[in-house]
């Protein structure tokens, strides 16, 4: 393989045939309650990248039974992996954060929990809490990046910058928890030397997996309208697939790779319609990384 899968990271911490299930912790995101901006990032609409978007209502318990039921009938799953992915998955008192944590790891064959979060969103008393849960059990938080160029933190709406991403990072490192990153690339106004410096970016830090996906439209966001009128163009599959080797190639052997690509659902996705072909754009990757004769890591410095 050219690249890390990140069932090799989970297997090498004995999580064989694990599964994350996707649930609704209930929390919001302080860029869409007011606390850092309204209206969110362009792109945001939780529905597009959270199956579990509208589930606040339902008890964890519930969610988590219903996700592991169907994963253990449709993909083998023998264990879960508590997933707190829809809106800022730190965003709450640590009272309640350690609550709803605890309600996910006491469902039947739990062995891990992932938390997807902003860098803004993760506190000294969230470390503290995380670095607790890790004692016990495997833990890994994803933290939102998308790019380390503040311009266009700044037109996207995230409402954070790249510095206050290395703080989180700075907060986390050594504490005996996975870090995850998570990367857009095709961001309006970048290219590839944004993409490739995002990368090289990371090398302060030590992280353990990365998710990385398209840009990609979804119906009623700002970035919607923007392509309606004709102010953003989705990358080609082509350039994604240079560009995300450009990244991987900057990224260390030993991260392991989440995603590659995006799966909105087809009733939301405006454009690009290639991302939701995962095969397609793994096998484009594998092309492109035996035409330069490279993999993951060979350009880490
Ligand atoms: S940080 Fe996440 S949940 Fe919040 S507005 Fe952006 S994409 Fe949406």
């Amino acid at each position: 393989m050219y690249f890390t899968p990140y069932s090799k990271i989970l297997a090498a911490r004995g999580l064989i045939r694990a599964r994350k299930v996707p649930l609704h912790g209930g929390f919001t995101c302080p860029n869409l309650d007011g606390t850092k901006a309204r209206g969110g990032c362009t792109y945001c609409d939780n529905r597009s990248f959270s199956p579990v978007a509208g589930s606040r209502a339902v008890p964890i318990a519930k969610q988590m039974e219903d996700g592991a039921d169907y994963m253990r009938t449709h993909l083998g799953a023998q264990r879960f992996i508590a997933y707190f992915q829809a809106f800022s998955g730190t965003y709450a008192s640590t009272e309640r954060l350690r609550a709803v944590y605890a309600e996910a790891l006491a469902q039947p064959d739990v062995a891990g929990i992932s938390i997807g979060t902003r860098p803004d969103c993760i506190t000294p008393a969230v470390a503290d809490l995380l670095e607790e849960m890790a004692q016990s059990t495997f833990v890994t938080l994803e933290i939102g990046l998308q790019s380390a160029f503040d311009e266009t933190l700044r037109a996207i709406n995230r409402a954070h910058t790249f510095n206050e991403f290395g703080a989180a990072m700075d907060l986390c490192a050594g504490r005996g928890f996975d870090l995850c990153v998570h990367l857009i690339l095709g961001l309006p106004g970048e290219s590839p030397e944004h993409y490739r410096a995002t990368a090289e970016a990371l090398r302060p830090w030590e992280y353990h997996s990365v998710k990385v996906h398209p840009l990609h439209v979804v119906k009623g966001t700002v970035l919607a309208r923007q392509y309606d009128r004709g102010d953003y163009r989705p990358l080609e599959q082509a350039e994604y697939v240079e560009a995300l080797t450009d990244v991987l190639e900057r990224i260390p052997a030993s991260v392991g790779v989440q995603r590659f690509t995006a799966d909105a659902p087809p009733e939301m996705l405006v454009a690009p319609q290639w991302c939701r072909d995962k095969n397609g754009v793994l096998s484009d990757l594998k092309r492109e990384f035996a035409r330069r004769n490279t993999r993951q890591g060979a350009r880490v410095a």
